[in-house]
């Protein structure tokens, strides 16, 4: 019983138990997450707050020199160290708040810093004065937090991760029939301008024309869709489902909210259309947005994610400034690359994914950078869309060009992954309906478009494509919506 009253009662453990707490509730939130943390991140996390909450405890025993009150003391600090952007972000959502520091915004978080100093001062003169021992407070605070930690590491483990397979694999088991004379391997390009909408949308909602962009594809000999659309409305589903020429094998609305976008990324980066053109030796170029192995511009700062609640982010920020993604270098990195593999021995399937026209809006019409970042950020300001939509033109052309000047005998595929999803001045169906709107054109050195349908969905998009150029017979799959973006949430 003593050896139970010094160990439990007597001795301080929620300092060290606060850290995991927050360590699991973090790792909780990024299982889902779009960014790849790695096993080294997450260690590297974990120390780092296991530490820092150490040291902010000894620095309390330091100065009251005994450990349950430098317990009771250091909780304070501890919560606002690891919470501090969960506790900014409430405080500056209270209405008392807002009337108060209207005009003086910028420096809230001195003022929060200054309440802290001042709650801490205050609680360390009474606790160094009092003559209390303080083992039963210390211990209800040891049963608070040991349940706090029971509660989320039940969580964590209880997490449940979604296998996602393909529910049409049929293709694979069908080969491309060989030609007598052999049949020609041409580089396949896969070019994604993400939320290009369809021509017809955007005479509808813009009342803009967008023949100049389709007579020109047209003229180099393209197919161009006016009502082409996805089958998915959010981007690596969308990509998927294109690339794997395949629908994914979830249809339950809530279960899709617990897809992993790294299984989606593995979907994409092992899809089904290579493991079927590997008899004919091609090799995957990947130039994406989603993957910041080929685009370096676009890699977080690790920082950025796993830290972003904590006081070590305002530091940062203050300090070194956030290091926000170059889009600007990411697009011209892509057109860079494909130029480059004029260089390179293929066949290549080809997979580049251009951040625009989808927001930030980082160019008028013309291509002119703005980095006004009201602007940038205005997402549903659907002229800003149509300016920066009049861009990706331009960069589309010199594209085909760049492609036309490798190889005149490549498939080029060019489409949109899903919709402009933030038609705010819309009905909200019109507004759910354009968000599976696509553009789409495809060029066939054979230029065999037969039965090429105008409402074309991207799922069926490397059939229609394989069974024109490379004579297979796989079926057309039915024209599904599925919704995975909810662009309610945005009104
Ligand atoms: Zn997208």
């Amino acid at each position: 019983m003593k050896i139970f009253q010094n160990r439990f009662i007597d001795f301080p453990w929620y300092p060290f138990l606060i850290p995991f707490i927050f360590i699991l509730n973090e790792l909780r939130l990024v299982f889902f997450e779009y960014t790849v943390t790695t096993q080294s991140d997450k260690i590297l996390f974990s120390t780092v707050i296991f530490f820092s909450n150490c040291l902010i405890f000894f620095i309390c025993y330091i100065l009251l020199k005994n450990k349950n009150k430098a317990g009771i003391l250091s909780v304070i600090p501890i919560i606002f160290f690891n919470w501090y952007f969960d506790i900014f972000n409430y405080l500056i959502r209270l209405d008392i708040i807002q009337e108060l520091f209207l005009n003086i915004s910028t420096r809230i978080h001195w003022i929060i810093l200054l309440l802290l100093m001042i709650i801490f001062v205050i609680v360390y003169y009474l606790l160094k004065k009092s003559l209390e021992k303080f083992s039963y407070f210390n211990m209800y605070l040891n049963i608070i937090f040991m349940s706090y930690f029971a509660i989320e590491l039940y969580q964590y483990i209880s997490l449940e991760k979604l296998d996602i397979s393909l529910s049409n694999t049929e293709i694979s088991q069908q080969k491309i029939p060989m030609e007598p004379n052999g049949i020609e391997s041409p580089d396949i390009y896969f070019i994604v301008f993400d939320s290009y909408t369809n021509n017809n949308n955007l005479k509808k909602y813009w009342g803009f024309e967008n023949s100049d962009i389709s007579d020109y594809l047209e003229n180099k000999g393209f197919w161009v869709s006016d009502a082409g659309a996805s089958n998915y409305n959010g981007t690596e589903f969308s990509i998927a489902a294109t690339m794997n020429a395949s629908y994914i094998n979830i249809n339950v609305q809530d279960d899709l909210s617990k897809v992993k976008y790294t299984d989606l990324l593995h979907l994409i980066q092992n899809n089904q259309l290579l493991y079927i053109l590997k008899d004919l030796s091609y090799g995957l170029k990947e130039f994406s947005v989603s993957s910041p192995k080929s685009i370096p511009h676009m890699r977080f700062h690790v920082i950025e994610n796993l830290y972003y609640r904590t006081f070590l982010y305002l530091v940062q920020e203050k300090i070194f400034g956030v290091k926000e993604p170059d889009y600007w270098n990411v697009n011209s990195t892509i057109t860079k690359n494909i130029n480059s593999l004029k260089n390179e021995k293929g066949p290549f399937l080809v997979y580049a994914h251009y951040s625009f026209p989808h927001f930030p809006y980082l160019f008028d019409s013309t291509g002119k950078k703005i980095t006004d970042k009201k602007i940038c950020f205005d997402i549903t300001n659907k002229h800003y869309f149509l300016n920066q939509l009049k861009y990706t033109n331009q960069v589309m052309k010199e594209v085909v060009k760049s492609i036309f000047e490798i190889d005149k005998k490549s498939i080029i595929i060019i489409q949109g992954d899903h919709g402009f999803r933030l038609l705010t001045d819309e009905s909200s169906e019109e507004m759910a309906k354009e968000g599976y709107s696509v553009f789409n054109a495809i060029y066939l050195p054979n230029g065999n478009y037969t039965g090429f349908p105008d409402t074309m969905t991207t799922v069926n998009t490397f059939r229609y494509v394989f069974n024109n150029y490379f004579n297979t017979s796989w079926v057309i799959l039915e024209n599904k919506k599925i919704k995975v973006f909810y662009p309610e949430l945005f009104r």
